[in-house]
């Protein structure tokens, strides 16, 4: 049992100065954690506290997450395993078993657009902005020397300024800066080419320049994936493989025609997304905030998958979605796990990773709708789910899996059972 001090101010001068056990004894004295958290915290596992401390601010530990790899995936023709890091039980399983129904069709094939990123710069008070609009289109040249001088590194791996664009919303300017970056997932670099260049815009146009910002909106870098799910290899106990079809083509219908439904059909395709880009050190966010923001990009919130059946009734599902993830910065080089992630995914460009994350992102689509569509979601899901009640409710080694188990067996898989049950077992193991 923790009491916080009320008394006791957040305010903490100098906080971000001191190292990381200074930091937790000041958190300690405020909170008053348990006294096994100290040791907890000073655990930082595989990631080396010094690490830790240069990834972000504050730092007092570190929070470990489950690793684990899903099996069965071929793309491109390429056998590959996937990392994936979640704390959601069923994800790692799903991808497993969608890509197992489709080996015999061949798996995935993937496609990429490029790795082009936009920087936008705001240009406000432009007296005349379709005539200003045109002469920053003029100075192409120029803006490109500006945003390439700010980095050759980029420059001489063949990225840097690749077109302008200029957009008129309102009374506003909007420059859109389209920039190869190659296998950086780009924030920062294109970030950059955006407050070098704002002046010299602002100067053109007449107008003020406002913010200098990436678009997470990334449709110009854009993943693909594609697969076949044949009739026979998608049948389950007691359905033929066409009612399953008709039964996941009637869920992608509800998903492309309602935003409700089309909101938890894309976190199921980012359950598998977001758990590779976590795993190889990418950007979560970056990847989730253009991914919903391209599911609606023709007016209304709807499905970033579809579905259709092939001439011969089998089921075709692609995916396509903005996937600004990198090879170079960010944690990708900085955390030793992502970078073993990345030896275990075998993959030596960004493009190659944006085009695995889709295939993972598919995989995972597939396998949620069909459960959808046949034995409902809670089957698959309560097996692992009975785990965590189970440790939840403190079950420890051997007594977890007996506690899923029964609660599994007794269909109730609640904490207030797990606890019974518990109790029970170790009255009849004698140890309650
Ligand atoms: P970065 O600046 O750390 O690294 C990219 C740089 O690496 C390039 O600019 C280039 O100079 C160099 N480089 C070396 N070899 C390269 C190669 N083969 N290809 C490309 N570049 C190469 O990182 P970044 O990718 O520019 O930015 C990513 C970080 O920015 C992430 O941590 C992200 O979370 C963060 N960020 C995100 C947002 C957002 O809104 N999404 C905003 C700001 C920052």
């Amino acid at each position: 049992m923790t009491t916080r001090s009320t008394t006791t101010s957040s305010r903490i001068p100098g906080f971000y100065r001191l190292g990381l056990a200074e930091r937790f004894e000041q958190v300690n004295q405020r909170v008053a954690l348990p006294e096994a958290a100290r040791q907890h915290f000073a655990d930082t596992g595989n990631l080396d506290a010094q690490i830790a401390d240069s990834m972000v601010e504050n730092v007092i530990g570190t929070f470990n997450l489950p690793l684990g790899i899903a099996t069965n995936m071929v793309i491109d023709d390429e056998e590959r395993l996937i990392p994936m890091v979640t704390e959601e039980s069923s994800v790692i399983a799903a991808v497993c078993n969608a890509a197992r129904q489709c080996r015999s069709a061949g798996g995935f094939v993937t496609s990429y657009s490029a790795p082009v990123m936009i920087a936008q710069v705001q240009l406000t008070q432009v007296s005349n902005p379709a005539f200003a609009r045109l002469k920053i289109l003029e100075s192409i040249e120029q803006i490109r020397q500006i945003c390439n001088a700010t980095d050759p590194v980029l420059l001489k791996h063949g990225g840097g300024l690749q077109d302008v664009e200029v957009r008129q919303i309102d009374d506003m300017l909007v420059v859109h800066l389209l920039v190869d970056v190659r296998d950086a997932m780009g924030a920062n670099a294109v970030n950059s080419m955006a407050e070098a260049v704002a002046p010299s815009l602002a100067e053109w146009s007449g107008g003020k320049a406002g913010l200098r910002i990436l678009s997470n909106l990334a449709d110009r870098r854009v993943a693909r994936a594609r697969a076949i799910w044949r009739l026979e290899d998608i049948a389950v106990d007691g359905l033929s493989g066409e009612q399953v079809r008709d039964g996941m083509l009637s869920a992608y219908r509800f998903a492309a025609l309602d935003p409700y439904r089309a909101a938890t059909h894309n976190k199921g395709i980012m359950n598998g997304v977001s758990a590779i880009v976590l795993a190889t050190g990418n950007d979560t966010r970056a990847v989730e905030a253009g991914a919903h923001a391209y599911a609606a990009r023709h007016g209304s919130y709807s499905s970033l998958s579809h579905w259709e059946c092939d001439a011969d009734g089998n089921l075709c599902g692609s995916l396509e979605l903005p996937m600004p993830v990198g090879l170079i910065g960010g944690a990708t080089r900085l955390h030793p796990t992502a970078r073993y992630s990345l030896d275990i995914l075998g993959v030596s460009s960004a493009e190659q990773l944006a085009r695995t994350i889709a295939a993972v992102g598919l995989a995972q689509n597939f396998a949620a709708m069909k459960a959808l569509a046949t034995t409902g979601i809670q089957k698959g899901h309560m097996a692992l789910h009975a785990k965590n009640i189970a440790v939840m409710a403190g079950a420890e080694g051997e007594e977890i899996d007996a506690i899923a188990s029964a609660l599994v067996k007794a269909g109730k898989v609640r904490m207030d059972v797990a606890e019974q049950l518990l109790g029970e077992l170790r009255t009849s193991s004698g140890q309650g």
